[in-house]
């Protein structure tokens, strides 16, 4: 990617450098390509913020057990945050707080089960932890701080 100053980006364009005409180029396309409702959320995106939610916002390893169940919440918590029904505090918490400390639970699990030889109570213990209700989880002070 190239930014409107000339200067190649490997991996992300920082907010306000996207090249206009490569924007528009990328409009364009959409006009011609895509079903009329993407094409209208493409042509009428402008200069602005992106919300990441579900696998955007944390990639789970499956024996998390709780991908689609975060996606889910976090469309349902971003609906009643626009609404204005919960705080954005509340918001960040919930969603980024479950995400830092689920990820971690997966890498943890993860690192228990193939690189560490414990005693098959351990193994359980992940297990039943992984299966704790999403409304009984007390986050880490690490997953919360923003
Ligand atoms: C094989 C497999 C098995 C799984 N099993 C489980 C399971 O048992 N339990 C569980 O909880 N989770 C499971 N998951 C994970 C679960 O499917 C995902 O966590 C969940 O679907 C994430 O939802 P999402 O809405 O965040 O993303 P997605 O479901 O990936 O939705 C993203 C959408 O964006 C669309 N998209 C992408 N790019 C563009 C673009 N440029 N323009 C427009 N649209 C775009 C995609 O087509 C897609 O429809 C599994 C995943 C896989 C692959």
């Amino acid at each position: 990617m190239t930014d409107r100053e000339g200067r190649r980006r490997a991996i992300t364009m920082p907010p306000g450098m996207t090249d206009a005409r490569a924007w528009e180029k990328q409009r364009a396309l959409a006009r011609a390509r895509l079903p009329p409702q993407f094409a209208e959320i493409v042509t009428n995106t402008g200069v602005g913020k992106v919300v990441l939610i579900g696998d955007a916002l944390a990639g789970f390893r499956p024996h998390t057990v709780a991908s689609t169940s975060q996606a889910a919440f976090d469309a349902m918590i971003f609906a009643d945050y626009v609404e204005g029904k919960v705080s954005r505090e509340e918001w960040k918490r919930q969603t980024l707080g479950f995400a830092r400390y689920i990820q971690k639970r997966g890498v943890d699990m993860g690192e228990h089960s193939q690189h560490m030889d414990l005693p098959l109570e351990d193994h359980i213990h992940d297990r039943n932890v992984a299966s704790t209700p999403r409304q009984d989880e007390v986050y880490p002070e690490w997953a919360t701080s923003f």
